[in-house]
């Protein structure tokens, strides 16, 4: 596991080198304006931590520390005036400005500031060149999907921007790994199932991020019992639970059903109803990952039944939805059609949305000519054009230029390059993470601040990993592995989707990126317990530590197919995202989403004076049609009777 890895050393290196090298040249841009500016920025290229990456939440934290103010020193007057100024580069801030535009018309001043590198905030693009081969991974928001379908104003938006939804499956190679012969398994650890072991996988229901679903059919059931390492008795348990058809709450109607369940967790269900031991929860636990960040200790029963987990086959419950359900567990047909995968997940939404506010940044006009197009990210904040988008900049202040009732002018000051600055619009739109809002907009009433301190969003690590090749999932028959007890909970093989000049790996021998994802969370505890736990941990938690554990759990899981991470790794890419999903309520901790009232998300939303509250966090709901809808909301308030 130390052995040097010479060829991915370089590699990483290069990209960890040039971002060393680009200081002189940043500092030097910085002084005639932007880092963003100099001629080598070009932040999807950059392998190592990403996402919430070193530097863009430092101005942030101290604001949350109160230590900010001390050394910052009096705001620098730009002298700039917007007529709108967004706080937030992620696609609700890019829609807004968008919304805005067809309002105002194309000559509004809009200026976007956002504290990251890079624009499109979670939708983050990750690039890999290995030789000639040039692959792409998603750092962040991975696809349109959502589990209730998108609405007409999310729907004319992603048309609007040229992208056929329906015409998805003519770009996606679908039945490539199963022509290989592979497909999804689980992966059991030492630590926590006694030995190491890929076993195909027989769990039916739960959440991929592919279509690569595990078939669940009866022979797969055959193969696993022989294979897994797990006690008999799990495994009988694990049989009852998967093939015995029982009602485990006989007398009670469907609606009285639901209402138990809604009130128990999946893992409660599972030892107290079903009667499994505490080994069957484990293999169940890190079910819930990919949808919500925390396992099935914190997920209730009845979402469990929504997300088609097993146990519930028997127990009559009738299809509409029970009160308290998520909607992410509300299976709907519709929403399941409207689906499209970019190579760069919706890092492509944002740069068409670029495209459409900056044109001369990215060239070209269809929504696939966008995957393989450059961007020229000197040209994102031009005084020669009436859009411009502010890199690195982390707005520290909000406040109206007098009374919020009767100002005429809101003064926005931003952190940038350790100094501070100061613009003013006639409205701003705070598109960002409602948990910072409180600590830059003081003028907010406190109910509406507590609600918006509400928000704290679900800690993720979304790593991609690029690799000579693909022949040791070919030798071991696997496509995406489930890992109850390892560090990253699921991994895959990169959606094999070719468009735009864009051509995935088709063949075993060719490079490709393996994606990763990890929830940290602290099982047994409430879910926001566990996502500020796990947050804390993503931020404590250096590169070289993820490092070590990706190399190892991949030697672990398919070194028996011949992968070595020494030669195989080329390089990785961690996304790091302690501020993650939206933060969706849940009947088990959030008593108003089961029994009524007012929501969090709507109270925190509300327009105050001249500033409009954008963001998915403003709907409770981690998905791109919700920061679309929001946008729109927000322009909507701020533009009501022009
Ligand atoms: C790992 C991951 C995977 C996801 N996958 C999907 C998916 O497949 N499909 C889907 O529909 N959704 C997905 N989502 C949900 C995703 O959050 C939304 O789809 C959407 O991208 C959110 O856009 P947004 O603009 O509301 O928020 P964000 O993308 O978070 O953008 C907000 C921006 O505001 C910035 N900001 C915060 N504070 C400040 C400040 N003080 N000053 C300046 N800027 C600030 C933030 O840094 C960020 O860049 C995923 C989310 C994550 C984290």
């Amino acid at each position: 596991m130390h052995r040097r890895i010479t060829r991915r050393d370089f590699l990483i290196g290069v990209a960890i080198t040039a971002g060393a090298a680009m200081l002189p040249s940043q500092l030097f841009a910085f002084e005639s304006g932007l880092k963003q500016n100099s001629a080598d920025y070009y932040p999807p290229a950059l392998t190592g931590l990403r996402g919430s990456h070193p530097g863009s939440f430092d101005a942030a934290h101290a604001l949350r520390d109160g230590t900010f103010w001390d050394t910052a020193g009096k705001p620098v007057e730009t002298g700039e005036t917007y007529d709108l100024v967004v706080v937030g580069g992620g696609i609700s801030g890019l829609s807004a400005a968008h919304f805005y535009r067809k309002i105002a018309g194309p000559g509004a001043r809009i200026l976007i500031l956002d504290n990251h590198d890079d624009f499109g905030g979670h939708a983050k693009r990750n690039e890999f060149r290995q030789g000639n081969d040039f692959r792409l991974g998603f750092g962040g928001t991975f696809s349109i999907e959502s589990p209730a379908p998108y609405s007409a104003v999310a729907k004319s938006l992603i048309e609007e921007l040229g992208i056929d939804v329906p015409s998805y499956s003519k770009y996606v190679a679908k039945g490539l790994y199963r022509s290989f012969g592979l497909a999804p398994k689980i992966f059991f650890d030492r630590e926590t199932f006694s030995s190491d072991k890929l076993v195909v996988n027989p769990l039916r229901g739960g959440a991929t991020e592919t279509s690569d679903k595990p078939d669940g059919n009866a022979e797969t059931w055959k193969t696993f019992k022989t294979e897994a390492p797990l006690s008999d008795q799990t495994k009988r348990d694990l049989q009852r639970l998967l093939f015995e058809n029982k009602d485990y709450l006989p007398g009670l109607s469907s609606e009285e059903k639901k209402a138990r369940l809604a009130r128990m967790s999946y893992a409660k269900f599972l030892m107290e109803m079903v009667g499994v031991n505490d080994q069957v929860v484990r293999v169940f636990q890190a079910f819930p990952h990919p949808l919500f960040g925390i396992g099935i200790d914190a997920i209730s029963a009845q979402d469990a039944w929504g997300l088609n987990l097993p146990g519930f086959a028997a127990m009559n419950l009738n299809p509409t939805p029970g009160k308290g359900m998520n909607r992410d567990a509300i299976p709907n047909e519709e929403a399941e059609k409207y689906f499209f995968h970019f190579p760069d997940g919706n890092a492509s939404i944002a740069r068409l949305l670029v495209r459409k506010l900056l044109p001369n940044v990215i060239p070209g006009n269809s929504a696939s000519d966008i995957v393989m197009a450059g961007a020229d990210y000197g040209k994102l904040d031009s005084a020669s054009f009436p859009v411009r988008i502010r890199l690195n900049s982390t707005v520290v202040r909000v406040r109206h230029a007098g009374d919020p009732a009767s100002a005429k002018e809101v003064e926005i000051a931003y952190a940038n390059g350790g100094k501070v600055y100061k613009v003013k619009a006639a409205h701003c739109i705070l598109a960002c993470w409602h948990v910072v809002i409180p600590y830059i907009c003081d003028e907010l009433p406190d109910p509406q601040k507590d609600a918006l301190a509400s928000a704290a969003k679900v800690p993720l690590l979304y790593t991609n990993v690029a690799i000579r090749n693909w022949t040791s999932f070919q030798k071991l028959g696997v496509s995406s592995v489930y890992a109850p007890g390892s560090y990253h909970s699921n991994f895959t093989l990169d959606i094999p989707v070719s468009i735009g000049g864009y051509e995935c790996a088709r063949k075993p021998d060719e490079p490709i990126v393996i994606h990763m994802m990890k929830s940290p969370c602290q099982p047994g505890r409430p879910a926001r317990d566990q996502h500020r736990i796990g947050r804390q941990e993503l931020f404590m938690t250096q590169f070289e530590t993820i490092e070590l554990k990706i190399r190892d759990q991949l030697a672990r899981t398919l070194g028996a197919g011949g992968f070595d991470p020494a030669r195989d790794i080329a390089a990785i890419t961690v996304n790091r995202w302690p501020h993650g999903y939206a933060y969706e309520y849940n009947s088990l901790w959030d008593k108003f989403w089961l029994e009524g009232g007012e929501l969090p998300c709507e109270v925190a939303r509300k327009p105050f004076g001249r500033l409009a509250i954008a963001n998915a966090d403003a709907g409770a709901y981690a998905y791109t049609d919700c920061a679309i809808d929001q946008a729109y909301r927000a322009v909507g308030e701020i533009t009501k009777g022009s």
